[in-house]
C-alpha cells in the first residue's frame, strides 16, 4: 500500500509499504477514508519528537471503513464506518478503568523510553515515534487498529466524513482542554492558538457554560474563523500587549480560565522569541513556553490554565512564582481519547457542533508532502489538510 513517511527532519515521502494485518485478537484493519494532519505532526517535522526512525508512517487523526477484525472484537464488523482515537488503550488497566486512558498502563509497548524520561510512560499514540508505542500512523491506505473494540467509534448516520474526522482528535482534545478548566457558568475563557485545537476549545468552552471567550492568534484568517464560527472575540498578539489587552477587557482582574492549545514551539514577539529558540536549538530546552508564560500571568487570581498544546521536555523561566501564589490550578495532559468522542459524537449529530468548517485542504495521499508543508507555513489560509487515501 502507499503510505507518508518519516525520513528525518522535514524530509517526508510517499512510498510503498507493506499492508497491515492483524497480529493481536483485539486488532480491527480500516481502510482510511480521511486523515487529517494535526499541530502536533509538526515537532515530528521540526524533530524535536525523539526516537523516530525512517520510513516511520505518521498521522493520528483519521476515519475510515472497517475491512477486516480479529476474533475478539465485540462490537465491529466487517463494512462500519467508524472514527479511531488518536490514544490507544487497553481498556482493562487502571487508568483505562477510570477513563484516563492517555495514561494507559499497557497500550505502550516500549514503555522504557518514556519511564527514563518521565518516571511512568503512558499511553500509545497512533504515528508518533517508537517512545509513544511505534505504531504505524493513518496517512495511510490501511491501518491496524489494536484494542478495535475502545478505540474505534461507529459514527452516528447524518454526521458527514468532513465532520466526524475531527472527533478523531482536534475535538476531544479542545473538549478535554475546556473541561479540564472547571468552567463556572458566565467565566472568560482566553484561548492561546486559534488552530484546530483551539477552535474546538473555544466552541466546547460554550458548550460548557462560558460567558466569554477570546481567541489569541496571529494569522488573521484563524481568527476570523475564530469570530465567525466560534464566536469569540479576537486579540493579535502582533498588534497588542496581550497581558495589557485581557486585563482591561475584564475590568482589571484578569481572565477566569486560560486555555494552551499551542505548546513547545509557540511564537512570540521580542526577544523573547530569540532567547527561547536560541535555548531550543541547542537543546537547553526542549520547548519554547511562552504561550504558558502568558497564561500563567495573565490568569487572574485562583483562576485555572489549561494545557492541551504538547511539551516534550524542559521549559526554561517557568514562572512558578506567579502560579503559586496566585493559587492557579494548572491541569494537562494527552486527552482521554475514548471518554469524549462517543459524546461528542453525539453533540455533532445533534447539531451542537460543526467541526466541518476547520477542513481547508482535502488532497490525495500523493500531494501529502506540499499538503504537510503548507500546513507548516499556513500558506493559502490553510486551517487542517485531510488526506483520502
Ligand atoms: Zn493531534
Ligand atoms: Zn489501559
Amino acid at each position: 500500500m502507499k503510505a507518508l513517511c518519516w525520513n528525518g527532519i522535514n524530509d517526508l515521502r510517499v512510498e510503498r509499504v507493506p499492508d497491515p494485518s492483524i497480529l493481536n485478537p483485539g486488532d480491527a484493519i480500516v481502510r482510511v477514508t480521511m486523515s487529517s494532519v494535526c499541530g502536533s505532526d509538526l515537532h515530528l517535522l521540526d524533530g524535536y519528537v525523539p526516537t523516530m526512525k525512517a520510513g516511520d508512517i505518521i498521522g493520528h487523526e483519521f476515519m475510515g471503513e472497517v475491512v477486516e477484525v480479529g476474533p475478539g472484537v465485540k462490537k465491529l464488523v466487517k463494512g462500519d464506518r467508524v472514527v479511531v482515537g488518536s490514544v490507544l488503550g487497553c481498556g482493562g488497566c487502571e487508568f483505562c478503568q477510570t477513563d484516563q486512558w492517555s495514561l494507559c498502563d499497557n497500550s505502550n509497548p516500549n514503555p522504557e523510553i518514556l519511564e527514563k524520561a518521565y518516571g511512568y510512560s503512558g499511553a500509545g499514540i497512533f504515528g508518533y515515534s517508537h517512545a509513544f508505542g511505534g505504531y504505524a500512523g493513518s496517512h495511510a491506505e490501511y491501518i491496524r487498529v489494536p484494542y478495535a473494540d475502545n478505540g474505534a467509534f461507529k459514527v452516528p448516520e447524518g454526521v458527514t466524513d468532513d465532520a466526524a474526522v475531527f472527533t478523531s482528535d482536534a475535538f476531544p482534545t479542545g473538549f478535554m482542554a475546556a473541561d479540564m478548566c472547571g468552567i463556572e457558568p458566565g467565566d472568560t475563557v482566553v484561548v492561546w492558538g486559534a488552530g484546530g485545537v483551539g477552535q474546538m476549545a473555544m466552541q466546547s468552552a460554550w458548550l460548557l457554560g462560558a460567558g466569554r471567550v477570546i481567541a489569541i492568534d496571529r494569522f488573521r484568517d484563524r481568527l476570523a474563523k475564530a469570530k465567525q464560527f466560534a464566536k469569540a472575540e479576537t486579540l493579535n498578539y502582533e498588534e497588542v500587549d496581550i497581558l495589557e489587552a485581557l486585563k482591561e477587557m475584564t475590568g482589571g482582574r484578569g481572565p477566569d480560565r486560560c486555555i494552551d492549545a499551542v505548546g513547545m514551539e509557540a511564537h512570540t514577539t521580542g526577544v523573547e522569541q530569540y532567547y527561547d529558540k536560541a535555548k531550543q536549538t541547542l537543546r537547553l530546552q526542549t520547548g519554547r513556553p511562552a504561550v504558558l508564560r502568558q497564561a500563567i500571568m495573565a490568569c487572574r487570581k485562583g483562576g485555572t490554565v489549561s494545557i492541551v498544546g504538547v511539551y516534550g521536555g524542559l521549559l526554561d523561566k517557568f514562572p512558578m512564582g506567579a502560579a503559586m501564589n496566585k493559587a492557579l490550578t494548572l491541569r494537562m495532559g494527552q486527552m482521554f481519547a475514548q471518554k469524549y468522542i462517543p459524546q461528542l459524537l453525539d453533540r455533532v449529530a445533534a447539531g451542537e457542533v460543526d467541526p466541518s468548517y476547520m477542513l481547508t485542504h482535502k488532497w490525495g495521499l500523493d500531494h501529502s508532502p506540499e499538503g504537510y508543508k503548507m500546513f507548516k507555513e499556513k500558506t493559502d489560509d490553510c486551517m487542517r489538510v485531510v488526506f483520502t487515501p
